[in-house]
């Protein structure tokens, strides 16, 4: 087979599969978007079981997950990745493992959330994701540094609030379920937000909150991670040829 000039790109997928499925829709669609004609992304992906990885989260086995996402990083680098995307924001603590791994660049999810809040005017940013990625400080330490060189913060909810939106997000978004009463209760925690410290961003740093909440939904500015992550990709993937 003639090498494309597009490069390839490996995704480890499948947490959840809920918004796998969007990645892989985005990325495609980014690339077709600039290509045009039949084009379409050389992807090799990876997809997970979700409740192996879940249960591993819950038991604190983060050590014996990093080793399998090593795995698949080397598996996916063998099959032809020219680099890699984790389609989740929480596994990113694992990014070092992915990266010790293989040889080919990973494409960092904070990378991508960085800058495009950088490129925007938001200065008080609210942080919705996992337990994990707000309360732990693998995610939201290297974002707030980032950002603070500019003056701008990183705000996570109250306690109860990173509760609920934690649940909504393993009982709900990753088994694909939307409820309208899920979405008000996201809304009232951005409201609250807006009260407290005059936030004027929200970061949806969960890859399948924007199933549930859209730019549609509220006056802050909104970053979607699995939208900036896509535009990362097809970055990378378009790379020789735009
Ligand atoms: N997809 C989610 C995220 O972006 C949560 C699922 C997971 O734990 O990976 O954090």
């Amino acid at each position: 087979m003639a090498k494309s000039p597009l490069r390839p790109l490996g995704l480890i997928g499948g947490m959840s599969w809920q918004s796998t499925q969007i990645y892989y829709s985005q990325i495609n669609t980014a690339v077709n978007a600039r290509l045009g004609g039949n084009h379409s992304a050389p992807l090799f992906l990876y997809s997970y079981d979700f409740a192996e990885i879940e249960a591993l989260q819950e038991a604190g086995q983060w050590d014996e997950a990093g080793k399998n996402l090593a795995d698949i990083a080397r598996r996916l680098e063998d099959a032809g990745a020219e680099a890699m995307v984790i389609c989740t924001n929480t596994m990113h603590k694992l990014s070092g493992y992915v990266e010790d791994a293989t040889a080919i660049p990973l494409l960092h999810i904070v990378d991508a959330t960085r800058n495009a809040i950088l490129a925007s005017e938001a200065q008080n940013c609210l942080l919705l994701a996992t337990r994990y990625t707000m309360v732990q400080d693998f995610y939201k330490g290297p974002l707030a540094d980032k950002i603070a060189a500019d003056n701008r913060k990183l705000y996570i909810p109250s306690e109860a609030g990173c509760e609920i939106v934690h649940q909504i997000i393993y009982e709900e978004l990753c088994r694909g379920i939307i409820r309208p009463e899920s979405r008000k209760a996201y809304l009232d925690i951005i409201d609250q937000s807006v009260n407290e410290f005059g936030a004027d961003g929200v970061i949806l740093g969960c890859t399948e909150i924007g199933m549930l909440i859209g730019t549609q939904d509220t006056q802050l500015t909104v970053f979607d991670t699995t939208s900036l992550h896509c535009k990362a990709a097809a970055d990378f993937i378009c790379a020789d040829v735009t």
